[in-house]
């Protein structure tokens, strides 16, 4: 069997969005369960979707997220050039267009802007119109002779694919299967453009077989070209690679997802504040799922499990909730020095004192899913909040605002009396008066903390809360709840 060989072939057109990220980690996928090799190749002929920059934010995120290629610009595997700028400039292009147009299978075109746009037609495509132009081959009629006469002149030219009118094309797509499409649909495609560039639909082909690729895995937007390709590969009498189209990606109103989701790209994610390892398993989920239904996989045991087979067809919902339910489970099982790195500038952010940070972040740990998820958490430790007295009440605790006045006001004077302010031997303290007072511990503990954080939730008990904010502030935080239950309560 020949090794799998598949590539990631990105057009630097901007940051990567969450399908191209889908796109090159199924790639790499592909080749890696199977022990092949994953290319990278950078499709840079469209010169005016170019972007400054894209080039390198591909690369920065191929190498955070782990998706290594064995081959591409920056590693030679033997098939480069790996840039199709460079390619062309070697004449591979044109070489391989004008054996199509001996072979009758291409042909040049010389019909200007006027012409073509008298070609252009509406068409009613279920309501919205759209406008498409369909070639009418008119330069395919041009002799021999009258070709070589307009090349001479130097008249700009485009060569373009001669494709049937009548019959039909099948191709073969691993997960759609069999599609077969009416010849009469396939326009004749331009191959090589007007600045000698190819089109990306040419190239891809031209570079697919030339550098070995066995698996294209890509988005279902070029379904409806590959009868074409096939066309071409055909004509060339080259092996056609299997074909694995991915659903289409929708944000969670089933709409395409799109830069107004606000979190289309990778770098969208990031700078929201989620990890990379969370990110790349999440979307390894938006068309794949295992046969366990089991949720958390690091690269390597994707690489182990993944089998295209199991790619479904039907779109995949992005569902930023639920991404933000895995990345707390990556940051719950995260080591925690790692965890304080990462957390620090957040806290130092949210933090306006000098707090034991370190305690802080073992408090929030397991209670965040995101790191901007820090400021609402803690923010209380730097100023109690405005809160209202009702809060005192809890049912279960059997507590009520009077009983709570009661016991602030019988712990106040031995929270001044007392100087360790450790989580440990304000516990003791705590415990004690509990046992003396003959009440349960959360009669005594939920007015304390109520009125140590002036919240309902918090991601530590009262003592752990009083060992952070220190003695003095604890002091304060106490009498102004004695002094908001009075004024309540007279
Ligand atoms: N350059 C194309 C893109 O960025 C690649 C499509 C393909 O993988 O064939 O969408």
């Amino acid at each position: 069997m020949t090794k799998i060989r598949t590539r990631y072939a990105p057009s630097p057109t901007g940051r990567m969005h969450v399908g191209n990220l889908r796109s090159a980690l199924y790639e790499f996928l592909v080749a890696k369960h199977e022990g092949g090799d994953f290319m990278l190749r950078i499709e840079d002929t469209d010169q005016e979707r170019f972007v400054e920059g894209a080039v390198e934010i591909i690369y920065r995120t191929l190498e955070k997220t782990g998706l290594i290629h064995d081959e591409g610009p920056d590693k030679d595997g033997g098939f480069g050039p790996y840039v199709q700028s460079e390619r062309m400039k070697t004449g591979i292009y044109m070489k391989y267009a004008k054996e199509l147009v001996d072979k009758g299978e291409a042909y040049y075109c010389f019909c200007d802007k006027e012409r073509l746009e008298s070609l252009r037609q509406s068409i009613d495509m279920g309501g919205a119109t759209k406008e498409i132009t369909v070639y009418d081959k008119h330069c395919l009629g041009l002799s021999k002779e009258e070709v070589e006469a307009n090349l001479a002149e130097g008249k700009p030219f485009v060569i373009r694919q001669n494709n049937p009118t009548e019959g039909t094309t099948t191709f073969h797509d691993e997960l759609y299967g069999d599609i077969t499409v009416d010849n009469s649909e396939l326009d004749d495609m331009i191959l090589i453009k007007s600045d000698g560039y190819p089109t990306y639909n040419f190239a891809n082909v031209v570079d697919d077989h030339t550098m070995g690729i066995t698996h294209v895995v890509r988005g279902n937007e070029y379904l409806s070209s590959s009868p074409k390709y096939n066309r071409l590969y055909d004509a060339f009498g080259w092996e056609v690679p299997t074909y694995i189209h991915l659903p289409l990606i929708t944000d969670e109103n089933h709409k395409k997802l799109s830069k107004r989701s606000g979190h289309s790209s990778f770098e969208d994610l990031i700078e929201q504040g989620f990890l990379t390892e969370a990110v790349v398993n999440y979307i390894a989920l938006l068309g794949w799922s295992p046969e366990d239904n089991r949720e958390i996989f690091t690269l390597d045991e994707l690489i182990e499990k993944f089998d295209y087979r199991r790619i479904s067809k039907s779109p995949a919902v992005f569902d930023i909730q639920k991404l933000k339910w895995m990345n707390g489970e990556y940051l719950k099982a995260m080591d925690f020095d790692k965890f304080y790195e990462l957390a620090e500038p957040y806290l130092k952010e949210a933090l306006t004192k000098e707090f034991d940070f370190k305690k802080i972040a073992a408090m929030v740990k397991t209670r965040i899913e995101i790191f901007p998820d820090i400021a609402g958490l803690v923010d209380f430790f730097n100023e109690l909040p405005e809160y209202d007295t009702v809060m005192y009440a809890h049912k279960k605790m059997k507590t009520t605002e009077e009983s709570s006045l009661e016991v602030l006001k019988e712990l106040l004077p031995r929270l001044e009396a007392q100087d360790e302010y450790t989580n440990d031997a304000l516990y003791a303290l705590l415990m004690k008066y509990v046992e003396e007072k003959g009440c349960k511990n959360g009669y005594a503990i939920w007015p304390l903390r109520t009125a140590v954080s002036g919240k309902q939730m918090t991601p530590a008990g009262a003592t752990e809360i009083m060992e952070i904010i220190g003695k003095d502030e604890t002091i304060a935080r106490v009498k102004k709840g004695i002094e908001l239950l009075e004024a309540k309560l007279a």
